[in-house]
């Protein structure tokens, strides 16, 4: 059973405070809250072999007693230094007096952590330490290593993580015996435990693939639900062709590009068909999705049924919604169309809710809060998702379970091979867009070492000068312990401080809702020069001024990943930019920047990934956008969702319903995962 996280040894109010921030509430959260790297402990290196910036150990005599000293009330510092033929290492370790206690004078200790240069110092901050011994056996280990938050460090969560998880009593596996042994699939509570405590890679490897596997045949399981019951699904919305769509694309200052057309052709046919529509529209970033999903909002509208548009943040959603005001205006259109987002006062959202009840209002706008049970629509006839497919499901599910079947139309930017495709999205008939509006020039993309960032610098300089914008993007919010890396904070400094005649604001997502929407405002109405800030702005967002983009820490992102971002840049007419900055000069890291250096093609781009990838790099990188998934990659486990959809395959072929015994626990597991919120969390 799941417990609070109060109700768990050692976790007080603050700690749990902290836990929430990261998403976790329960212990149940815990325990599903997988490391998003792991790391070797390799052989102790002598000192001059260390390499800056990464984890590293080395064996060294300490000579002289550390010194303690003590910083007012809360802080003391640890220091010791340790020379060794000729080279030198600060270790510090703060607020941790005991460890003066744990070193004798005289003998060898190994220190693992990251090199640093401060100044001329190298340094390492909170090194690990153990007896060469000690060491010896610790060299079998993996150490996982978590996304963390201030105020908690990895050490802390990991104890939590354990005792979680030897609170949790063992369970009864969901996954029918026969699935298991035809995909020789680890238990799954071997496989939770051995997640956070591999004994080696190759457990590791094993327990990773049940997880995996875990999540894809749940969501192929929901979406060949879904499919089933909206196969049956008549058109309860039947919606006429109208003119005003017309004088919509008549009003535009540019002509739809021919794909454009063709899908919004298919769409506007087949809103008026016998048959509810479920339909994804597939098209590279800046390819011009939003106004198709305007078009079909207002067919909607004009045939006196409500649509939904749902956005995956409370940035995109209030873009949407003044984009689709300004069209609406301009074309003389008169629609009532409100916007509903985490942040809207009380009383706006009891107008809102009333006049949703009433059908006063016509086109409701907004974040997830679009599909709060409370909501009572009078008929909603259209529900529109943009970059939110994964979301899309369970919603949907649920929307079908509450009345009359909705038309959805699901908008991705994802860049997916075909194949994988046709399993991911197989509840959904797919619609491609494969053309950029022809006025767009290439973007001009470059990979540089951090010691070029001057040359970036006065190129960033240049470009704001003729008026255009800049976003700059770190990997990280805030300097986090033991993770190497830029951050918002300290680098949105850095360049306040390169650029103080410009204006430079950060943005991130432990900023308050309002805070982040007025920077974004600010942005798109070009009262900001340049934006640092963390991936908040990859999907969706649309400033077409902005001309360049740079990324800190590329290797740090997956290529899909940096293929959204570059994608918020080369929307408008003029010539864009994109530097890719590398972090730390791995050979295999710029190979994969170098994929994006040649192609511009999302497609193309995600083919290459999945190639670049060998099998041994499990966990390097996290992906992101509309398909992420908690721990399955669906480029790098390709070959485990191909099993996962065989063996939805093979057990719905004998039991469509999860009804007997040997599948009734898997039924179950189904309907909490369609039920269940969602765990992943945006940054
Ligand atoms: P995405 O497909 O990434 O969601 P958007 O719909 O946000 O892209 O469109 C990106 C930009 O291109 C917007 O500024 C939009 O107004 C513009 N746009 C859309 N269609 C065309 C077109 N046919 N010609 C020129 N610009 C277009
Ligand atoms: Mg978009």
């Amino acid at each position: 059973m799941s417990k609070a996280l109060k109700d768990l040894k050692g976790i007080g109010e603050k700690t749990e405070q902290t836990l929430n921030k990261i998403g976790i509430y329960s212990s149940e959260d815990l325990i599903n809250y997988f490391p998003r790297d792991y790391h070797f402990y390799g052989d102790a290196l002598p000192l001059n072999a260390l390499k800056e910036g990464i984890y590293c150990s080395f064996s060294g005599v300490v000579q002289a007693k550390p010194s303690v000293k003590k910083y007012g009330q809360r802080t003391t510092i640890v220091t010791l230094k340790i020379i060794q033929g000729g080279q030198a290492i600060e270790l510090i370790w703060f607020n941790s007096p005991y460890i003066a206690a744990t070193v004798r004078v005289g003998s060898v200790y190994v220190f693992h952590g990251i090199p640093k240069r401060k100044g001329s110092t190298l340094t390492m901050e909170h090194p690990e330490v153990f007896t060469p011994i000690d060491y010896e056996e610790k060299k079998k280990t993996l150490k996982p290593i978590y996304s963390l938050t201030k105020g908690i460090s990895n050490n802390v969560l990991l104890k939590h993580i354990k005792t979680a998880l030897e609170e949790e009593e063992l369970k009864q596996d969901f996954l029918p015996y026969y699935i298991k042994e035809h995909y020789k699939l680890a238990d799954f509570n071997f496989a939770y435990k051995t997640i956070h405590f591999p004994k080696s890679k190759e457990d590791l490897i094993i327990a990773r693939r049940r997880l995996v596997f875990d999540e894809f045949m749940l969501f192929i399981l929901a979406i060949s639900k879904l499919k089933e019951e909206t196969a049956r699904e008549k058109n309860n919305f039947p919606m006429k062709p109208v003119w005003d769509t017309y004088n919509l694309i008549e009003s535009l200052p540019f002509e739809l590009t021919k794909a454009q057309k063709n899908v919004w052709a298919v769409i506007e046919n087949e809103l008026n068909k016998s048959g509810v529509m479920s339909r994804l529209i597939q098209g590279d970033v800046g390819s011009g999705k939003t106004i198709i999903a305007f078009l079909a909002l207002i067919q909607c509208a004009k045939n006196n049924y409500q649509g939904v548009l749902l956005a995956p943040t409370e940035v995109l959603a209030i873009q949407h919604y003044k984009d689709l005001l300004e069209a609406l205006e301009k074309a003389k259109i008169d629609i009532n169309v409100r916007l509903l987002t985490g942040s809207t006062k009380a009383k706006e959202r009891r107008e809102i809710i009333s006049g949703l009840e009433t059908g006063e209002i016509d086109i409701l706008v907004g974040t997830h809060a679009v599909l709060n049970e409370k909501l009572q629509y009078k008929n909603l006839g259209l529900l529109v998702t943009d970059e939110q497919h994964r979301f899309g499901v369970k919603q949907r599910s649920e929307l079908i379970s509450r009345g009359k079947t909705p038309h959805v139309l699901v908008m991705s930017a994802t860049p997916i091979p075909r194949t994988l495709g046709l399993i991911l999205y197989g509840d959904l008939d797919v619609s491609v867009i494969n053309e950029l509006p022809a006025n767009r020039l290439p973007r001009k993309n470059c990979v540089i070492t951090k010691e070029k960032r001057p040359v970036a610098y006065k190129f960033i300089n240049d470009e704001v000068k003729k008026g255009h914008q800049v976003y700059i993007i770190c990997p990280m919010i805030e300097a986090s312990d033991g993770i190497d890396g830029e951050n918002v904070i300290e680098y949105g400094q850095t360049i306040k401080e390169i650029f103080p005649n410009y204006t430079v604001e950060i943005l991130h997502g432990k900023m308050k809702n309002k805070e982040k929407n007025e920077i974004m405002e600010r942005f798109a109405n070009n009262e900001i020069n340049i934006l640092v800030s963390t991936t908040v702005v990859e999907v969706g967002v649309n400033v077409p001024n902005a001309t360049v983009m740079m990324v800190e820490n590329a290797e740090r992102f997956g290529l899909a990943s940096l293929h959204q971002l570059r994608g918020r840049v080369g929307r408008g007419d003029d010539q864009a930019y994109c530097i890719f900055v590398q972090g730390n000069g791995e050979e295999q890291i710029l190979k994969r920047l170098e994929v994006l250096h040649k192609t511009n093609d999302g497609f193309e781009v995600a083919q290459k990934d999945l190639e670049l990838r060998g099998p041994g790099d499990l966990f390097g990188i996290k992906q992101s956008g509309d398909l992420a998934f908690n721990i399955g990659d669906i480029y790098q486990d390709e070959s485990i969702l191909v099993e996962a959809k065989e063996a939805v395959e093979s057990i719905l072929a004998l039991d469509v319903n999860l009804e007997t015994e040997e599948n009734i626990l898997l039924g179950r597991k189904l309907n909490d995962y369609i039920k269940g919120e969602d765990r992943g969390f945006n940054l």
